[in-house]
C-alpha cells in the first residue's frame, strides 16, 4: 500500500525546471542580535569607555533589594498593585535599580560605575507605548566628589548617543523613592508631526529618569554618605526603540516575527560619538 505521507513524484516538467520560484531564496540565513540586545550593546558602548561595566541581572530579586533598600514603603503602588511575588520575599524585578544594592555591597567602600541590565515586569496592561514586560538599563555611579553636573553629563551622553549630537533635552523634577533630588529626562519628540500621538502635541517626551541616591540607600549599600555621592540614571530599552526606529507598537518586539526583526538590519540608532560629557564623571 503506498505511503500517503510520501511526497508526490515530480513531473518531468517540474523535475527539469531550472528554478522553483516557490522556494525560499538560496543562501545562508545569518543570525543577528535582537533589536533590544543590539540597543543594550549600543548603550553599553556609550558608557564602557567611561569605566562602566555591564551586568546582566537575574530575573528574581529579593523584595528587600527591589523595594526596602531603595526606600519604597510597604504601601507604594508599585509594590502593592504592580508586582509579582512568586515566593515569599522574592519579586520579579520591577526595575533594574534593584540590582544597585547588590552592586554596591560588592564594591563598597571602593568606587563603582556599572550598567545594570535586566528584564522588568509590571502587573499592568500592555499598550503600543509600554509593556508589562520590558528591558531596563540602570546606570549607577558611586564615588567621592560626584554631583549633579556629572549626572547631567551622563544624561548628555545618553541622549546625544541615541538621538544624535545636539538633540534637545531637559530634566524636570521627578519623585523616586531612592533619589533626592530625582529627575525625569525629556527629549524633543523625534517623531513629531502635526497631530503627533507620540507626545500628544507637547513636542517633548520622557525617555528616562535619574537622580542622586539618598543617604539611606548608600548606607545600606555599605558606603559612608559623608564620603561618597551616588548617581543613578535609567531608561527602558523598548521605549527607546519605539522612538529611535519608528515602531508603532513595542509589543511587536516580543513576537519575534523575523519580518519585523530583519527591518532593523539597516536601521541602527543614529549613533555618533557624543560631543559633550565624554570625560565625566
Ligand atoms: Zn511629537
Amino acid at each position: 500500500m503506498p505511503d500517503e505521507r510520501a511526497p508526490a513524484a515530480l513531473t518531468p516538467e517540474v523535475a527539469d525546471a531550472r528554478c522553483d520560484p516557490g522556494l525560499p531564496p538560496a543562501g545562508p540565513h545569518t543570525g543577528r542580535p535582537h533589536p533590544v540586545a543590539a540597543l543594550v550593546d549600543r548603550i553599553g558602548d556609550l558608557f564602557v569607555p567611561l569605566g562602566f561595566d555591564v551586568v546582566d541581572l537575574p530575573l528574581l530579586e529579593s523584595a528587600r533589594d527591589n523595594f526596602d533598600v531603595l526606600g519604597y514603603p510597604q504601601d507604594h503602588p508599585t509594590r502593592t498593585r504592580l508586582s509579582f511575588f512568586p515566593a515569599p520575599g522574592l519579586v520579579l524585578r520591577t526595575h533594574a535599580t534593584s540590582g544597585g544594592p547588590r552592586a554596591m555591597r560588592a564594591a563598597a567602600p571602593g568606587p563603582l560605575r556599572t550598567l545594570l541590565v535586566g528584564t522588568c515586569f509590571r502587573n499592568e496592561l500592555s499598550s503600543p507605548y509600554s509593556g508589562s514586560q520590558f528591558t531596563q538599563i540602570d546606570g549607577l555611579v558611586v564615588q567621592p566628589g560626584a554631583g549633579l553636573p556629572d549626572l547631567m553629563g551622563l544624561f548628555d551622553r545618553l541622549v546625544y548617543g541615541l538621538f544624535g549630537p545636539g538633540h534637545p533635552w531637559r530634566v524636570r523634577r521627578g519623585d523616586y523613592p531612592f533619589a533626592s533630588p530625582g529627575f525625569a529626562v525629556d527629549v524633543a519628540c523625534p517623531r513629531c508631526a502635526p497631530g503627533c500621538d507620540e507626545c500628544e502635541g507637547r513636542g517633548r517626551i520622557e525617555i528616562g529618569a535619574g537622580g542622586l541616591l539618598r543617604d539611606e540607600v548608600l548606607t545600606a549599600g555599605g558606603y559612608d554618605p559623608r564620603e561618597v555621592v551616588g548617581l543613578s540614571f535609567g531608561c527602558s530599552v523598548e521605549r527607546l526603540l519605539r522612538l529611535t526606529h519608528g515602531l508603532t507598537d513595542i509589543r511587536e518586539l516580543l513576537v519575534n516575527d523575523v519580518r519585523l526583526l530583519e527591518q532593523f538590519d539597516h536601521a541602527g540608532p543614529p549613533a555618533g560619538p557624543p560631543q559633550k560629557g565624554t570625560d565625566r564623571p
